[in-house]
């Protein structure tokens, strides 16, 4: 994911910096916490009186957030240093930093792939960067100090307005064989409920509706903090938020979500009715394998989210050909897709990790297997989701608007659809409608695979009856 800065600067009152500001450009890759990363080290780089760029071109400091997930995010992290590194050649950019995952897990490798690379910045040093680049001649690789949380306040959102991710906790404690999270972000560290208060809030002051939470494994989050598995009470207390419309939940670890979890989100009525939960596989040896608990276990927790919460909108990811995944084992997780009808799935082809355990596992699939299981079960999905969003044509839903492509034709999701990444709404107006107002819609038609056409109800903004 590439993030554009839509705005030059943000309106903050910027303290002088010590030496003449720059202009820096930031590309942001990766996942949605790698984000929060980026909007976090702006706003920090803004306050210290250097100015954002939407145009990497004419910016003197550029700065590259990397993925080192799966290895195509490595490609895609790695390509963009490279052109990050053409424009220092060409332009007038002189200082070329590299932070992240990939900067975390490989510095050394990514200098040497990337020699026009000034910095290499580990995850916990981002807070130093404003002071590093108070001194962008010396060139230095900073060493890891001790990692901690603190208040994410003051980011430079590259989000729309009116939705925002809330990172509720860093690290993983878990240690699934094919991951190298743990390694990367360290052990889980909850932030405690009055700093996701405050950060919540400042959100929301700022145009959030919808809070998007997330966490390597927000479902631990609190236990660390306050002996048990907290994110119900954390849910309550933002539920009381003015402003505040839609809470949405991500990286839940099944295991872990229990009977208070479902109550939550089954009787606040600012928490969406959607979970992300990733299983990854239902296969019991493919999960032994990838030390990720039992098939009986997930089977259980989505029965009684199902019974629970009918209306739930539930989104898992799965990953094919994992090492000794057996066409039985990959049958198997195809019977469970079909029979679940999972809302949303993301699949990932295996891909081995350096520093994973898995990486060494006896029995690696072939590459062309692993793409032709991956071709296969997304074949399977696309059918649930046309079944599931044909059963939706006539009915009227409460979406919000996300966005206007073209005068007259806007984008918008209902409550089961998070933000870019699930599936979207479009509807044509000729009424001026804001983005992140609400509006009631009818769903008329399928788009394609997974878009849907729908007309409005009601042509005025529900915001203020919201
Ligand atoms: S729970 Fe998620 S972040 Fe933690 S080790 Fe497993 S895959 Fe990685």
């Amino acid at each position: 994911m590439k993030k554009n800065m839509k705005k030059k600067t943000k309106k903050l009152k910027p303290s002088p910096p010590k030496t003449s500001p720059l202009n820096l450009s930031l590309y942001s890759l990766g996942c949605t916490k790698n984000l929060v990363d980026s909007e976090i080290l702006l706003g920090d780089l803004l306050a210290s009186g250097h100015f954002v760029l939407s145009h990497p071109n004419d910016a003197h400091i550029l700065i590259v957030n990397t993925c080192g997930f799966i290895q195509n995010a490595k490609e895609e992290s790695l390509h963009t240093l490279r052109q990050a590194a053409k424009l220092k050649k060409q332009g007038p950019c002189h200082t070329l930093i590299a932070i992240g995952c990939l900067a975390q897990r490989q510095p050394k490798e990514l200098q040497q792939l990337v020699p026009e690379i000034d910095y290499v910045l580990p995850l916990q040093h981002y807070q130093q960067l404003p002071a590093i680049l108070e001194n962008v001649a010396a060139k230095r690789i900073p060493v890891r100090t001790k990692q901690s949380v603190y208040p994410e306040i003051a980011r430079f959102r590259l989000t729309p307005r009116h939705y925002a991710y809330l990172r509720i906790s860093e690290g993983c404690n878990h240690t699934c064989s094919f991951c190298v999270i743990p390694k990367i972000r360290g052990k889980h560290r909850s932030k405690p409920i009055e700093y996701l208060l405050q950060e919540a809030q400042e959100l929301v002051h700022d145009g959030a509706k919808e809070l998007n939470l997330i966490a390597d494994d927000s479902t631990y989050y609190g236990t660390d903090l306050y002996g048990k598995p907290s994110l119900p009470t954390l849910l309550e207390q933002l539920n009381s938020l003015p402003n505040l419309h839609w809470i949405r939940i991500f990286y839940a670890y099944p295991n872990t979500v229990n009977d208070e979890l479902i109550q939550a989100i089954s009787s606040l009525e600012r928490v969406v009715p959607y979970l992300d939960m990733p299983i990854q596989h239902i296969s019991d040896p493919v999960l032994k394998a990838m030390k990720r608990g039992t098939s009986q276990r997930i089977r259980d927790t989505i029965q009684k989210l199902k019974n629970r919460i009918p209306q739930l909108a539930l989104r898992t990811t799965v990953i094919v050909g994992f090492p000794g995944e057996t066409e039985q084992h990959f049958q198997e997780l195809l019977r469970f897709i079909q029979e679940t009808q999972f809302q949303h799935l993301g699949i990932f082809a295996y891909s081995p990790e350096k520093g994973a355990p898995s990486q060494h596992y006896p029995n690696q699939i072939p590459e062309e297997v692993r793409q032709e299981r991956c071709q296969i079960l997304a074949e399977v999905q696309k059918n649930i989701v046309q079944k599931i969003n044909s059963k939706k044509i006539g009915q009227t839903l409460t979406a919000m608007i996300d966005d206007q492509p073209s005068p007259g034709l806007y984008t918008a999701r209902s409550p089961e659809n998070g933000p870019e990444i699930d599936n979207l709404i479009y509807f044509r107006s000729p009424l001026p409608h804001q983005i992140g107002d609400f509006i009631h819609l009818k769903i008329t038609n399928l788009v394609d695979d997974y878009d849907m056409e729908a007309q409005p109800i009601l042509e005025k903004s529900l915001r203020s009856a919201l």
